[in-house]
This record gives C-alpha cells, structure tokens and sequence, in this order.
C-alpha cells in the first residue's frame, strides 16, 4: 500500500481493499486556499454502495460478536496510528478545506480524544443491566451509514466511526467531497491499526448520490449524519421507506449571552475566537452575541479591536484564518454580508469582497462583525457558516433569554456573568444541547447535539455510543 499523497487520487477503500478506480467517473479536488486541483476523486455509484454494505453485512456477522476487550484494543490501536498519521492527517484536512495548519493539528488531538474516551469509559457502561425479574441487554444496531460534514474533518470522521466500532457496527464511510483527502488517510489509519475487513468501509462521491444511496438502502440500518438542517431533512426522507434510525446533528445559530458584570474582555474573545476561528465554519459558533443595550459601544469597540488583529492568509503559515472551504461557501458569505448591510445593521468591521493584500486567487473572506442587529434579520436568523458576527442589545435579562431562544436552532449557547448562580440560571433556560457558562469552550465528553431543528441526536463522549445500539428484553426465564 502506498501512502496517500495531497495530489493523489482518493479510491473507495471495501473489505479491506482499494478499490480498482479503472470505469469510474472522477471529480477534480481543489485546494481552497490556491484554486490549485489538488487530487481527483473516484465517483461512488449505487454498486459501489452495494458492494461496501455487503462487505459491512458479512462483517458484522463476526465483528458484533468480539468481546468488549477485543474491541477497546482495537480503539487504542486505532489512536496509535492517528497519532502516527497526524501531521499527514493534518496536511490532509488543510489541503482539503484550508483549515490553518496549525489549527489542523490541534484538531487531531480531538479525533484521538473521540477514541479515548470510549477506552475509558466504556468498560464501566451498562450494556446489561437487570430490572427486577427482566434483563435489558444494549446491542450494536448493524450495518451504520456515516454521513459527515466536511467542516472539522478529522474530528468529524472519528467522531462517527469511533463509536459505531466500539459497540460492535460495522459501518460505510461517506467522507464529505470537501473532505476527500482527510478521508483517504482515515482509510489508512484504519486498514494500518488493523480493523478487520469490512467493518469500516468507504465510498467517496456525492452527497446526492452515494448518501441517498446509503439513506434509502436496504441493509443499513442507522444513518449517522451530521451536516445542513436541509440535507438532514432529506436524508430523514430517504430513510423513511425502510425504517430506519436516522440520528441527525444538524446547524446552528447559537446565542451568547453576555450578562451586565460579565468580564467583557474573557466575553469579547470567546464571541470573537467562537465565530472566527475555522473561517466561521463550526456549527456552535456563537454568532448572535446578545449583549446589555447600556454598553453597547463600549463592547463593540472591543470586538473591533479584537477583529482588526485577525490575520488572515495561507493556512501554510501562521495565520488565524485561512479561505472558506469552497467558492460556494465564499459566494454565500458574500450573500449574507450584503444582506446584512440592506437589512439596516451597522458593518463594525469587514465587509464584501476580499481581504487587502492578499493574492487574487483562493476564497478568503473578511472577518465581519455587525452591531445593532435586531433577532429578526437575516443575518440573526439564518446559520451563515463563514466569519460573521451579529450584535445584539437587550434591555432586561428576560429579554436576552427571549433573544437567545427565539430561533428555530438549539445547539449550543455562552453564558458570561460574574455571578456564577445568576449565569447558571440563565443557562438552564437556553433550550440548546450544551451551553458553556463563563468559558469560549465546549465539553468534548459531554453530549452534543440538537434541540429543535439542530438535530435529534446526541454525538461526543460515551453518549455517542446510544446512536449505534439496540435495545432488547429478556424475559421469563432469566
Ligand atoms: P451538508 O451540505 O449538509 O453535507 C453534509 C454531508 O451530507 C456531506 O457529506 C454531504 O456530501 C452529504 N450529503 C449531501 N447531500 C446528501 C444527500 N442528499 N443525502 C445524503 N447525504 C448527503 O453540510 P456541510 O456543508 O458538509 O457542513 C456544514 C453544515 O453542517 C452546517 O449546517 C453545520 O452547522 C453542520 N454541522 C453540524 C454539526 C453538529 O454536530 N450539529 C457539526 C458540524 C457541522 P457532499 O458534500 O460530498 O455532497
Ligand atoms: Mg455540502
């Protein structure tokens, strides 16, 4: 096997094997930051989806059966060649997205950490349990379809496979287009650890084509998807025919609710680092920042100045923020900048077009911040996935709480305030899967996911592994 390289071109990887590209259709990979092609991607068909859930089908057959010993070695294994990969899984997720590089190597820390969890914790998890003269025992569901977004590619793709795995699915692999290389050194990662044929299986090629294939099949028996409240939707749609679980961790328009004796500076950057970072493209961002009417400019000429010292440029050099992973992306910031401003909000910083001084080429956008924005603009409604950032004033905290949970999202939220009880309360009322209380970080062991439109699953930590199993009663005589 030879190793994958940034201008290689990405196969499907099933039962163990590459998949011979010769009659397929191919797509041209592009780098984000040059407008270089960086690759070319095989096409998965309806048959090439058949072959790799057949192979998943004959997998599970021994796979469900392995001990929970045999399966927690194999997660170590697995963590063992990440860290080996790394700096090429790095590489991979920066050539793919234009992710900075340095970013891309802290994020492999987080796909390492979606595997280590399950070592620790799912030794203790009850998958038997008795209830009085019952016995409830939690079994792996089957054959898994994994759906991820192209946004955090390696953190996005262990996130799924590790815990389908660890409870005993076997499962198909669809990498996000914009994400093809990042899942070519997953194929890897996971044939060099040792995963048996067939229990982790991948087919590149479109989300219309290879995911709708996958949702509406047969023989799957989860979908595991995570991506836009509109293709969440359709996979839901496609799934529907055959019954399935389909576990949905969908967009996000998340508040962050900054109380009046908050500490405006630790605020300023947790609104700021949240949005900007990753080129606005994490689905928690928190980019309705809702803050007291009476220190309205005090705030906004913080965030300036927080913004003005952003650097943005090639993700192979230091900089803060690299392009938006696609012109489709950059064109939809453009969109919503120019909306924002005909909608009536006040441009703090940023605007259209291409940050100064920068070559005419690769799809860089300018980190953006509004103020005055009212929760019924566009721009505060609608998730915008790119660097731009909405102020919001509020008057009475009752009022901030109405703000925050007046959108049809609820992922996450930020809370800041000096008084932790009062924060507290404040965040028990956010109805969204995780809110962060005086911190710009989430729990990567706690739960994540959606209320309302944002989803109805839960990922991270052990509550990832509820997705992938089944419920059985034994009764009467046990
Ligand atoms: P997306 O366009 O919805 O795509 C997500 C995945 O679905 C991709 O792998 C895509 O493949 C595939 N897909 C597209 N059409 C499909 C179809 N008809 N059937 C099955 N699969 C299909 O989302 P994205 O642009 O990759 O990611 C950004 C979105 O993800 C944002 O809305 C963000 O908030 C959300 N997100 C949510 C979470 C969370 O945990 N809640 C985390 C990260 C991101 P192709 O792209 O190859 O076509
Ligand atoms: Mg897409």
């Amino acid at each position: 096997m030879s190793r994958h390289s940034q201008t290689s071109t990405v196969r499907h990887y099933i039962e163990g094997q590459w998949s011979d590209a010769d009659g397929s259709d191919f797509a041209e990979l592009t780098n984000p930051a040059t407008g270089e092609v960086s690759g070319l991607l095989q096409l998965g068909t309806q048959s090439d989806v058949d072959r790799a859930v057949e192979a998943a089908q004959r997998a599970f057959i021994s796979y469900s059966s392995t001990s929970l010993d045999e399966r927690v070695d194999l997660l170590r294994a697995v963590i063992a060649e990440i860290e080996k990969r790394g700096d090429d899984l790095a590489e991979a997720v920066t050539t793919d997205m234009g992710m900075p590089i340095e970013l891309s190597k802290l994020v492999i820390g987080s796909a390492v950490q979606s595997f280590q969890v399950l070592v620790d914790e799912l030794p203790s998890y009850p998958f038997e349990k008795r209830h009085g003269d019952y016995l409830v025992v939690r079994e792996p569901i089957g054959v898994a379809a994994l759906i991820p977004p192209w946004n955090y590619p390696s953190r996005q793709i262990a996130g799924k496979v590790a815990p389908a795995i660890a409870v005993g699915c076997t499962a198909v692999l669809k990498p996000a287009e914009l994400a093809a290389h990042s899942g070519a050194v997953f194929a890897e990662i996971f044939h060099g650890a040792g995963v048996p044929a067939g229990v982790v299986n991948v087919v590149n090629g479109f989300g219309s084509v290879v995911g709708s294939a996958l949702s509406r099949h047969n023989h799957i028996d989860v979908v595991s998807f995570t991506g836009s409240t509109a293709v969440g939707v359709q996979v839901q749609r496609d799934a529907a025919d055959t019954v399935k679980r389909v576990s949905q961790e969908l967009g996000g328009k998340s508040a962050h609710i900054v109380l009046p004796d908050a500490d405006f500076e630790a605020a300023v950057k947790t609104s700021v680092d949240g949005v900007m970072r990753n080129s606005g493209q994490t689905c928690y961002a928190p980019t309705r920042t809702i803050i007291p009417r009476a220190e309205r400019d005090r705030f906004v000429e913080l965030v300036r100045k927080a913004v003005d010292a952003i650097t943005v440029g090639a993700p192979s050099s230091p900089v803060a923020m690299g392009p938006v992973a696609s012109e489709k992306q950059w064109q939809t910031v453009q969109r919503y900048i120019e909306t924002g401003i005909r909608e009536g909000a006040t441009l703090v910083v940023g605007g259209t077009g291409r940050p100064e001084g920068l070559p005419d080429r690769g799809w860089f956008v300018r980190p953006t911040v509004f103020a005055d924005v009212s929760n019924d603009m566009t721009i505060a409604r609608e998730e915008i996935f790119g660097p731009v950032m909405s102020i919001i004033g509020y008057d009475t905290i009752e009022e901030a709480i109405d703000i925050a949970n007046d959108t049809p999202y609820g992922l996450a939220a930020f809370v800041d305030g000096a008084d932790v009880e009062k924060a507290k309360q404040v965040a028990r009322r956010i109805r969204a899967g995780q809110v962060s209380v005086n911190t710009s970080a989430l729990n990567p062991n706690a739960p994540f996911g959606g209320y309302k439109r944002s989803g109805n699953g839960r990922a991270w930590g052990i509550w990832a592994i509820e997705e992938f199993l089944e419920t059985k009663a034994l009764v009467g005589a046990v």
